[in-house]
């Protein structure tokens, strides 16, 4: 079992990433694809006229700030346009997918966060009414019985909280906890980047190798949103995933390059 995340950056390649991943599961590889989908969000939400609000934490984490209305533009993008455009490119290359956001059956739950703190010209203020989560539990279930009957499902945020509010999570951390409790062999995080770059945006400074138990230490080389996928990684590897592959969803065969080892390994 692998478990695929693609994001919503600029410069992906969808097509190239549902070819691969159609000739791998036609081919008998059992996956399961996570997908973002921030900066079309980001887009629709500027020509709706409520554009993103991004806070950054008093600890250095930027988040987007999730207030009612950028959630339900945020589902109409993600669940939507983005979910609906993979599962359609997978349908005609022959693979019975199904998209499901992590509200749905509850397959991403966790806790509901109302508040977050966020640094505002040097000071720490509290900003209420937020709609973002954590995810703690995976219905494993629900995946199971997609998977044993051959649909290959197609995840995305949001989740549930457990009062079952639809809450924003983080795509890769979710997928650390899906690849965590799926046992999965492998995780892989798609982007427009050929992996963790000590020297960003430099790409020939690419960090090859990680190991699994110095995660932590490479959190000093990841700005802004990369700093997520480096501690999605770490959880995924604390929680028993063999392998976490940071790879370039601009590629050619981008799944494939990435399992071969091209990009930035955590193992
Ligand atoms: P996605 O939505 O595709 O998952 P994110 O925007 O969340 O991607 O994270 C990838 C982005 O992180 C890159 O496009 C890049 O701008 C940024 N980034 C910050 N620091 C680094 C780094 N050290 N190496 C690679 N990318 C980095």
């Amino acid at each position: 079992m692998i478990i695929v995340k693609v994001g919503g950056s600029d410069g992906i390649n969808y097509d190239a990433v549902c070819n691969d991943i159609a000739d791998l599961w036609l081919g008998g590889q059992k996956l399961i694809l996570v997908h973002g989908g921030s900066s079309e969000t980001n887009r629709i939400a500027a020509l709706l006229g409520h554009p993103p609000k991004f806070v950054t934490s008093p600890s250095g984490y930027t988040s987007r700030f999730t207030d009612r209305q950028t959630l339900e533009i945020f589902e109409m993008v993600y669940c939507g346009k983005m979910n609906k455009g993979l599962v359609e490119r997978l349908q005609k290359r022959g693979v019975n997918a199904v998209g499901l956001s992590g509200l749905d059956g509850r397959i991403f739950e966790g806790k509901h966060k109302d508040s977050v703190r966020s640094v505002e010209d040097g000071k720490t203020k509290i900003l209420r009414g937020d709609h973002t989560g954590t995810v703690e539990k995976v219905n494993t279930h629900l995946l199971n019985l997609l998977l044993e009957n051959n649909y290959l499902p197609v995840l995305t945020p949001p989740g549930s909280s457990f009062e079952g509010v639809a809450v924003n999570v983080d795509g890769d951390r979710a997928s650390a906890a899906v690849a965590t409790a799926m046992k999965a062999e492998a995780l892989l995080l798609l982007s427009n980047v050929p992996g963790l770059l000590r020297n960003f945006p430099d790409e020939s400074s690419l960090i090859t190798q990680i190991p699994a138990l110095d995660v932590e230490s490479y959190l000093e080389f990841a700005q802004d949103r990369m700093k997520k996928k480096v501690l999605g990684a770490a959880e995924a590897v604390q929680g028993g995933c063999g392998r976490v592959i940071f790879g370039d969803a601009r590629l050619d065969k981008p799944v494939s390059q990435a399992l071969a080892g091209k990009g930035t390994v955590v193992s």
